[in-house]
């Protein structure tokens, strides 16, 4: 089983109908569904703010705090797919500086639910 970590859009977290959080990204990591190749343990789930400048710092101190290092950090369905687009960053380029600064894999989207 693959320790993983969830970075989700903050803004839909918070004010979206549905949000991140309550069961989605959780029932695909537990179940190995969507983005999740198996099931995965999710020892963090990160909220971006906007403009994006804390995820990385965050990641890294839910990793020190936690004593574990994630396997590979997935961005979340509501962030790989927003609509409209986040006005900051696009997930592609997100993803890239999140996996320089970390050297972690990471995956665009987590699940396929309605
Ligand atoms: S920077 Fe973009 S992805 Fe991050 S919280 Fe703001 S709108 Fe969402």
């Amino acid at each position: 089983m693959k320790n993983v970590a969830i970075v989700g859009c903050g803004t839909y977290m918070d004010q979206g109908y549905g949000c991140p959080g309550e069961w989605r990204c959780l029932k695909a990591a537990a179940l190995g569904e969507g983005k999740f190749e198996e099931p995965s343990s999710v020892i963090s789930f990160i909220k971006c703010e906007c403009p994006g400048r804390t995820v990385v710092p965050a990641i890294g101190m839910a990793a020190k705090l936690s004593e574990i290092k994630p396997d590979l950090i997935f961005l979340s369905s509501c962030f790989a797919n927003a609509k409209p687009a986040c006005p900051y960053t696009s997930p592609e380029d997100m993803a890239a500086i999140i996996q320089d600064k970390t050297g972690i894999e990471v995956v665009l989207g987590t699940h396929e639910y309605h």
